[in-house]
């Protein structure tokens, strides 16, 4: 699983970040990125987090 981030449709809300910290982080500027592309054992959290991210700006791609 690789997490895949559209930062042109993130609005910098933060739910990511605060379901799963160590894999994404709001920049100064406002945008996520993705600290992990591969969550491993995050992975039920990241999850959660594209879920709920408010845009759709989070997704998962299989290898
Ligand atoms: S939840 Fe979505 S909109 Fe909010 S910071 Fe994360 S990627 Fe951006």
């Amino acid at each position: 699983m690789r997490i895949e981030a559209d930062r042109d449709l993130c609005v910098g809300s933060g739910t990511c970040e605060f379901l799963a910290a160590d894999v994404f982080q709001v920049g100064e500027d406002g945008v996520v990125r993705v600290l992990r592309p591969q969550p491993g054992q995050a992975a039920a959290a990241v999850r959660d987090a594209v879920a709920q991210c408010p845009t759709g700006a989070l997704g998962l791609a299989d290898w």
